[in-house]
């Protein structure tokens, strides 16, 4: 290991936050974060619905990502390509022939497990793990949704629901660097749905059949190629640093050669210790000039990269890939963020908190406008506060219920700031600004707010 990630060793070997599959679960949908899809029909297995408080965030962990990766790299830019592609890029990627998983079925009980998921026992002794009942022999299951396009249900008419966003950036990346002018090096980025048929989908929304991809394919000289990767791994692992990730539940996993993909020269797991132990929330891949070749074997274009600034030089770009889960993150950010505590004595059920601790970049609602009454011209003062703030924050209004419990359900959400309107406002016009996490508060004049809110954000740094 080199010594620039020695930072891994410092990683926790078992899991002791507050956070479960099941408080998770349960507060995400208490909260209107995530629903199960098609709940009315007794749900879909393997699809998840984000609701008012998981779109916003969701989409704020994309545009971090996003701003990471464009904003911040003069040579990075970005790409939305269609989800249905023409069916030889899947020749051509090799995932009609290798994107499979081992499959064993029970005869007894029915279930299916990937065999590799399964102790080496049952496997060995063909024992289901869940009946004991007898397994079938292992088959290769694709795990590519097929459907058909147009009118006729043939063969020439089908179309696959894309596995990962990438390959919709390999068969663009002439394009862009025609439209673009783009100089090797240099990195297309993509948000996007991708579909897997998984065989098994369990831990909420952390393996499922529809899902986002974060993916960033950077395109290098061969021979320049393992540098990159390693200046890649550095940059993935410092963005999670910045998002106020613990970093002691992070860690690299590399590939062993039976887990290397079928295009990969190395690859490396960034995983994260969720309650259900360390899974991977990220892959960062050396993809080599594979995909490329095959493109141009499967096209017949040429997919070479001319070097006007080296004698013409050509030659196949090399491809080093940041691959990130989404809605992985998702679940990543809110196992991260939980936590629960006792905040006072008074033998009340409001002694007790669930707080999520986001980033405030990443809070689905950055302000809360709490006037401590309704009446006396409290609640029209709180919502001429909220007006102001709304151009540039994210804010949620409450004015119903005690003033610590309205604080507990914004605790609950995740919002950072709270504002109380109280008479004295009305008199001085100052107003109190509250802090989640240490649940200080602050009395400044209503006029210093924004620019108050503006530096905090700026300025946020995790303690717990
Ligand atoms: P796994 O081994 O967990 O099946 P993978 O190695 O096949 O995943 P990649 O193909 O490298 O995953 O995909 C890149 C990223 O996309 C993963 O790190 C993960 O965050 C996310 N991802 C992959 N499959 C799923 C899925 N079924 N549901 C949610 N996110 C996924």
């Amino acid at each position: 290991m080199q010594e620039e990630y020695a930072v891994q060793e410092y990683a926790v070997q078992e899991y002791s936050g507050k956070a479960t599959m099941e408080k998770i679960t349960s507060l995400a949908k208490r909260r209107g974060f995530v629903f199960q899809s098609s709940e009315i029909y007794g749900g879909q297995s393997g699809a998840w619905d984000y609701g008012p408080l998981g779109i916003e965030l969701k989409n704020r962990i994309a545009a971090a990502w996003w701003k990471e990766m464009t904003r911040l790299h003069d040579n990075i830019v970005g790409l939305d390509s269609a989800i249905l592609m023409h069916p030889r890029t899947w020749e051509a990627s090799g995932h009609v022939e290798n994107f499979t998983d081992p499959l064993v079925d029970c005869k007894k009980c029915k279930s299916r497990f990937r065999s590799d998921m399964i102790p080496e026992e049952n496997l060995a002794a063909k024992k289901c793990p869940d009946c004991g009942g007898e397994l079938t022999d292992i088959r290769k299951f694709n795990l590519m949704f097929k459907t058909n396009i147009g009118a006729a249900e043939d063969t020439a008419s089908v179309i696959y629901l894309r596995p990962e966003t990438a390959q919709g950036i390999y068969v663009n990346y002439k394009n862009i660097i025609q439209s673009n002018r783009m100089k090797i090096p240099f990195g297309i980025a993509q948000v996007g749905k991708a579909f897997r048929n998984e065989i098994v989908t369990k831990n909420f929304i952390f393996r499922t059949c529809e899902f986002e991809q974060l993916e960033m394919q950077y395109f290098v000289k061969p021979g320049t190629d393992e540098e990159w990767f390693n200046e890649w791994r550095k940059k993935r692992w410092a963005y999670y640093e910045k998002l106020g990730v613990k970093m002691d539940h992070l860690r690299w996993h590399q590939h062993g050669s039976d887990e290397l993909a079928h295009y990969a020269k190395d690859a490396y797991d960034i995983q994260y210790l969720f309650p259900m132990g360390w899974r991977e929330l990220e892959g960062v891949h050396n993809r080599t000039d594979y995909d490329l070749n095959r493109h141009t074997e499967y096209s017949g274009k040429d997919m070479q990269y001319i070097d006007q600034d080296n004698n013409n030089d050509r030659y196949i770009p090399y491809i080093i890939e940041t691959s990130a889960g989404l809605t992985r993150n998702v679940l990543m950010i809110l196992c991260d963020a939980y936590d629960e505590e006792q905040v006072a004595e008074k033998g009340n059920d409001d002694d007790f908190r669930t707080v999520l601790r986001f980033h405030p970049d990443l809070a689905p609602i950055t302000v809360a406008i709490l006037p401590l009454m309704k009446k006396d011209g409290l609640a029209e003062l709180a919502q001429d506060i909220r007006t102001e703030l709304k151009e540039d924050y994210s804010t949620d209004y409450d004015q119903a219920g005690a003033i610590g419990r309205r604080y507990r359900r914004q605790d609950e959400a995740g919002t950072p700031f709270c504002v109380t309107v109280d008479y004295q406002s009305k008199e001085d016009g100052t107003v109190t600004l509250r802090f989640r996490d240490s649940m200080e508060q602050v009395r400044i004049p209503r006029a210093e707010l924004a620019s108050r809110l503006h530096q905090e954000i700026k300025a946020y740094k995790r303690v717990k």
